[in-house]
Order: C-alpha cells, then sequence, then structure tokens
C-alpha cells in the first residue's frame, strides 16, 4: 500500500488549489491527487464560460462573497507570474424590462456591499460600451474578466508534480474508508494510505462522500448547460461580456455573450436536467444516475415548485428558434444562421431533500476528511481561496 500525507480527490481546479494551498501550507508534506480521467480539469474546470466572476451577485457575508473577490484577485495573480493568459475586459448587466430593475438595484447594492466596482449607465454609455446590445437600464462591471480554467488547473498540476507531488490520473478512487488515524483509498489499480483526505469530486462529491461514511445534506443534480457560438461574420455582435439580469432565485439561469480568451463568442448557457452525471450530450443516457436522481425527494420537489421555469429550459434545448429569441432580448440582431451549435458543461448543483437549490459553497468534515459538497459557479474564479479555506479547516483539525 502507498502511503501519503494528504490526498486530494478530484483533479478539477478547486481539488489543485486546495493541493496547491496545502503544498506551500505544509511544504514537507506528500500530497497526492486523484483523478478518473486521463487529464486535469476535464470536466466542469473545462467546460464553463471561462469568466472571472467580480463577486458582484453574492449576498453580503456569504462563502461566495467572501472569496470570489479575493479568490479573484489571487488567481490574478497566479496567472501574472505563470505567463496564463487572461483579460480584465468589463462586462455589463443589462434589463431589458421594468420588472427587472429591483434585481438591477439589488445587485448594485450588493455589489457595493461587496465592493466590487460597478455603476450604473445610462442607454447611451451602454451603447459606446456595446453597440449591439438593447436595454433600459444597465451595469457596467469594469473589472470581470476572461480565462481558460483548464490551462490553469493544468499549470497548478504541472507545479506540483515538478515539487515531487503525485497527480494521479487514470485512476479512478472507488472505495473510501475512514479511520481514526487515517484514510484508506481504493482504486481500480492500487491501495493508497494518507494521514488526511480532501474530497473535490465535483459531480461526483456527494457520492464519495457517501462512500466515507457521510450522510451528507444534499445531493447532486447534474444540470447540462447548452452553448451555441457566434459565426465569424456575426461576432462583432459581442465586444466582452453581455449578461442578462438574472432571477435571483436561480442566478445560475440566464443565457449571456461571452467572448473566450482564445477567440470566438459564445452563447449560453440554458440548463436542463442531465441523464447522466457527465451527459454532454442530449442522448447520454446513465440508467443508474438518473434512477438515483428520480428517486430523490429533493429533485421532485425542486421541479414541482419550478416546473414553468424548467419547461422554459428544455423549449430552449431542443428549439434553436426558442434559444435565439431569448439572445435577442438582449443583442436584437442576432441570427437563427449567425449561430452555430458549441459545446455543453453539466453544473453539479446541490439540492437538498426539501427541494431547495444549495446557494452557497459547502463544505463538510469527518474525522480525518473534509468535503467540498457545493462549489459552484464562481469557485473556478474563487478556487485559490476556496483552496486556502480548506486547508485553515484541515489546519484547525490538526490543531496546527
Ligand atoms: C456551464 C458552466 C459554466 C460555468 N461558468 C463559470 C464561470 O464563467 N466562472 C466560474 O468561476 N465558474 C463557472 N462555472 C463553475 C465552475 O466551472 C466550477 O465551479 C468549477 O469548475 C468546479 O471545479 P471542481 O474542481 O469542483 O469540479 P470539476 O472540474 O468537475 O472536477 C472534479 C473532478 O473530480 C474527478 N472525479 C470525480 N469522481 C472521482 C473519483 N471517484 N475518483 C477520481 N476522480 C474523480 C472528475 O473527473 C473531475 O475531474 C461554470 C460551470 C458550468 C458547468
Amino acid at each position: 500500500m502507498r502511503q501519503v500525507d494528504v490526498a486530494v480527490i478530484g483533479g478539477g481546479i478547486v481539488g489543485l488549489a486546495t493541493a496547491w494551498r496545502l503544498s506551500e501550507r505544509f511544504p514537507g508534506e506528500s500530497i497526492a491527487v486523484f483523478e478518473k480521467e486521463k487529464e486535469v480539469g476535464f470536466h466542469q474546470t473545462g467546460r464553463n464560460s471561462g469568466v472571472l466572476h467580480t463577486g458582484i451577485y453574492y449576498r453580503p457575508g456569504s462563502l461566495k462573497a467572501q472569496n470570489c473577490r479575493s479568490g479573484k484577485q489571487a488567481m490574478e495573480t497566479f496567472c501574472r507570474e505563470q505567463g496564463i493568459p487572461f483579460e480584465i475586459c468589463g462586462k455589463v448587466i443589462v434589463a431589458t424590462e421594468e420588472r427587472e430593475l429591483p434585481a438591477l438595484e439589488e445587485i448594485e447594492r450588493r455589489g457595493k456591499a461587496n465592493q466590487v466596482a460597478c455603476r450604473r449607465i445610462d442607454t447611451q454609455t451602454l451603447k459606446e460600451l456595446e453597440p449591439h446590445a438593447r436595454g433600459i437600464a444597465a451595469l457596467h462591471v469594469p473589472e470581470a474578466g476572461i480565462i481558460d480554467f483548464r490551462q490553469v488547473a493544468k499549470k497548478l498540476a504541472e507545479l506540483l508534480q515538478s515539487q515531487g507531488h503525485s497527480i494521479v490520473t487514470e485512476r479512478r478512487v472507488v472505495r473510501v474508508t475512514e479511520r481514526s488515524d487515517g484514510v484508506e483509498l481504493e482504486t481500480r489499480r492500487d491501495r493508497w494510505q494518507a494521514r488526511w483526505a480532501v474530497n473535490c469530486g465535483g459531480l461526483y462529491c456527494d457520492r464519495i462522500a457517501r462512500m466515507a461514511g457521510l450522510r451528507p445534506a444534499v445531493r447532486i443534480i447534474p444540470f447540462r448547460g447548452e452553448y451555441y457560438e457566434l459565426k465569424r461574420e456575426a461576432q462583432q455582435l459581442c465586444r466582452n461580456l453581455i449578461y442578462p439580469v438574472p432571477d435571483p432565485r436561480f442566478p445560475f439561469l440566464g443565457v449571456h455573450f461571452t467572448r473566450m480568451i482564445h477567440g470566438g463568442v459564445e452563447c449560453g448557457p440554458n440548463a436542463v436536467l442531465a441523464w447522466a452525471r457527465e451527459g454532454y450530450r442530449k442522448t447520454q443516457v446513465n440508467l443508474r444516475e438518473l434512477a438515483q436522481t428520480l428517486a430523490y425527494p429533493g429533485f421532485w420537489r425542486l421541479s414541482l415548485r419550478y416546473w414553468r421555469t424548467g419547461l422554459g429550459e428544455y423549449v430552449r434545448s431542443f428549439s434553436k428558434r426558442a434559444f435565439v429569441r431569448a439572445l435577442r432580448k438582449l443583442v436584437p440582431d442576432v441570427t437563427r444562421q449567425g449561430l452555430r451549435p458549441g459545446r455543453a458543461g453539466v453544473r453539479a448543483q446541490a439540492v437538498t431533500r426539501d427541494g431547495a437549490l444549495a446557494d452557497d459553497f459547502l463544505l463538510d468534515e469527518s474525522e480525518r476528511m473534509i468535503h467540498v459538497l457545493n462549489a459552484p459557479s464562481p469557485a473556478a474564479t474563487s478556487a485559490l481561496n476556496i483552496g486556502r479555506l480548506i486547508v485553515d479547516r484541515l489546519a484547525e483539525k490538526r490543531h496546527l
């Protein structure tokens, strides 16, 4: 059996950032990151909008608010030091109807409370910033940026390896046994003994927690987000980032326009139930995982409460016309011909048994483990801070 001081399950940006912070705090200790895929950053980390969020949306005092702005600053410093490209291009949040104005005001209030630079702009200034966007009021958030989070994950893995730590890819952890003196991990190929372990399993974090004997208060429900891309001739319709005013009950809904760091503009994502936790295509089904979702009371309570919203998302999934209609609210010149289907990502959304979406980042602990049970957007932006938070909790456990 191989020995290691700390094992991290999951080679996404949260797991790797945690390993990186561990290496800073406990320089003499050995760390192993277990990833089931051939490469790191393959799932949520490599399939997102690539936006460096500012922290404007989040309830002051929440973990998201506390970790987004400073996490973004830490991410920018890291990228500058490591030569990873990112760009602070700014974004506009655009209200297109009167009824969105109170929510826009609330975002501005939260932004100010979270010390995010933002200002209300008139339609003329909106036109100067984004000539093709239309709205009745808008907020300009100059600090928002774009980045490739998979590139960050790869760099973190490379740096950890160069320090002698292990990034064990193609190793799915299939069994976790926690004892009072450590944690035993079994993969399909080998067994490892760690003094401490951190679960950053993303779409499988709840399953890993259960494997380790925890009874988590939430279940991961996978929501696929589908994107379109603007064809080259339509790319002038968006200069940087154009966002709608989100429904406060569903902060992750609302299709937006995102210029990407490597070129091109994406539009989306929507949010529909994925029939497999890693179901990136509409036709991808994992019967066991689907049955588990359907057997979870929290899923039904959520669906019954918000069936109308869910239906709208499904319509946009199957009808390009409906998707374009949603996009045209923000940018009326978008046409069906100007769009081609793009990538898809799946969000790991934690849902409680009574059907509530866990809004904030969520950590849980057992004697020798820390479990990250909800790390939705902006967790990629905030990853270096979430990593620090986890290491602080681990240090407390160790009375250091
Ligand atoms: C559509 C979409 C858009 C988003 N847009 C943004 C954005 O613009 N900005 C932002 O900040 N955030 C955004 N997010 C959120 C962000 O992508 C996630 O918060 C972040 O990537 C979570 O990282 P993670 O490491 O927790 O998860 P993941 O990247 O999913 O990593 C978890 C890893 O664990 C591995 N794993 C699972 N089970 C096992 C096992 N048993 N053994 C070994 N390995 C295992 C998986 O293979 C995976 O690589 C978006 C997310 C989505 C889906």
